[in-house]
């Protein structure tokens, strides 16, 4: 048996080589490697895929935040609420455009915010709202957009892990993650379900005069060349990117049921485990199993995990410190017990490795050891 790993890209690599060689290679024949045709491809393409009317290819996932953000007119002093419980890329552009992140804590079981406490969280300067995607299964939607279209609210979904997943309304009406909000972003970072071989991002809206904005600030606030209507940013997706990412894309489907594959087994194997908590499934959302991630109770999450770490089985805490405690973001005036799920989570969190080219026997070696652990 291979070593295993929490992501194996090499394998993926290689299953889809040729592909993937000569889509790189008709880059460096062209050397356009600065919005070359492939851009504009994949951003067609990903429409096509998410039904969202517009993408706006971007530099990465927090990028795409930060212009989502900047796109909206949100301006200093105003507050937007995010989850305490998630990546910091979050919260970080928050701070940096000179908005207060207002922090709210998440659900116990599906770890997406926590939409009874959004009212509790208003003030007269709440623009936004940031429900976060987490490991891979759409926040209840519905909710928090009734909710943000009463009060005039934007909401942005952060659909870095959850690219793919669909969510369907209480009416029927079923669209993707990214898609159902006023903008979505998402990552193609190597390790998220539809990933790159480098940095990239995209935004999603299905608002028109939005996209124009959106892709006018992500170049340097520019419709026209060399002149400047907004301030913006600097943030591109390479041709290379693009190429290897319309490759992979036409495998999303096929990569997310691979992922699913292995949750099920992992289920089976660890629902009647005493002291492991399985991950629950939002009622409305399909899951794409960015993560795999258990709740360990009675205080052993760390000890399970040197232990795993001691049988060469790879595990990472998704997330160790909510945001409300990190040292950058106490000035916001987080507290100990402020979120107490937030806070509990990161103590019982463990993510178990997933990915699309997992063996049977990796994985079985995996639950044994799991397993063994609390027999
Ligand atoms: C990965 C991730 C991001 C940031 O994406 P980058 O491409 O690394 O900038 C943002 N939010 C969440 C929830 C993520 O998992």
């Amino acid at each position: 048996m291979q070593s295993i790993q929490m992501v194996d890209l090499r394998s993926q690599y290689e299953r889809i080589k040729g592909e993937v060689d000569s889509a790189i290679q008709e880059v460096l024949n062209t050397t356009a490697f600065i919005n070359g045709p492939q851009v504009k491809k994949f951003a067609e393409k990903l429409a096509n895929y998410t039904g969202a009317k517009h993408v706006i290819p971007c530099a990465n996932g927090t990028d795409a935040l930060q212009i989502a953000m900047m796109a909206l007119d949100f301006k200093p002093g105003d507050e937007v609420i995010v989850p305490a419980f998630t990546y910091v890329a979050t919260v970080e552009v928050i701070a940096l455009l000179g908005l207060k992140p207002v922090f709210i804590d998440v659900l116990p079981d599906t770890y997406e915010l926590d939409y009874h406490q959004l009212e509790s969280k208003l003030s007269p300067k709440t623009v936004g709202i940031v429900p976060v995607h987490l490991y891979g299964q759409c926040s209840n939607m519905e909710y928090i957009l009734d909710f943000a279209r009463n009060l005039n609210l934007k909401v942005i979904e952060d659909t870095a892990q959850a690219i793919g997943a669909v969510y369907t309304f209480s009416d029927g009406r079923v669209a993707q993650a990214g898609t159902l909000g006023d903008i979505g972003t998402t990552s193609f970072f190597p390790s998220k379900n539809l990933g790159c071989y480098g940095d990239g991002g995209a935004i999603f809206t299905n608002n028109s005069s939005l996209a124009e904005k959106l892709q006018m600030i992500a170049n340097h606030g520019q419709k026209k060349k060399y002149f400047h209507d907004s301030i913006g940013v600097n943030s591109r997706l390479d041709t290379m990117q693009a190429a290897i990412l319309s490759v992979k894309l036409d495998h999303l489907n096929e990569y997310s049921s691979s992922r699913n594959r292995v949750a099920d087994r992992y289920d089976a194997a660890f629902k009647n485990v005493k002291g492991i908590i399985i991950p629950a499934r939002a009622k409305n959302s399909t899951h794409v199993f960015h993560q795999y991630t258990l709740q360990i109770e009675g205080g052993k999450r760390d000890e399970l995990k040197f232990f795993l770490q001691e049988k060469e089985i790879p595990s990472m805490i998704y997330y160790p410190v909510p945001l409300h405690l990190q040292k950058a973001y106490l000035e916001f005036g987080g507290k100990e017990g402020d979120f107490p799920i937030s806070e509990e989570l990161c103590k019982k969190v463990l993510s178990l490795p997933i990915h699309t080219e997992m063996k049977t026997d990796e994985q079985d070696y995996i639950i044994e050891m799991v397993s063994s652990f609390f027999n």
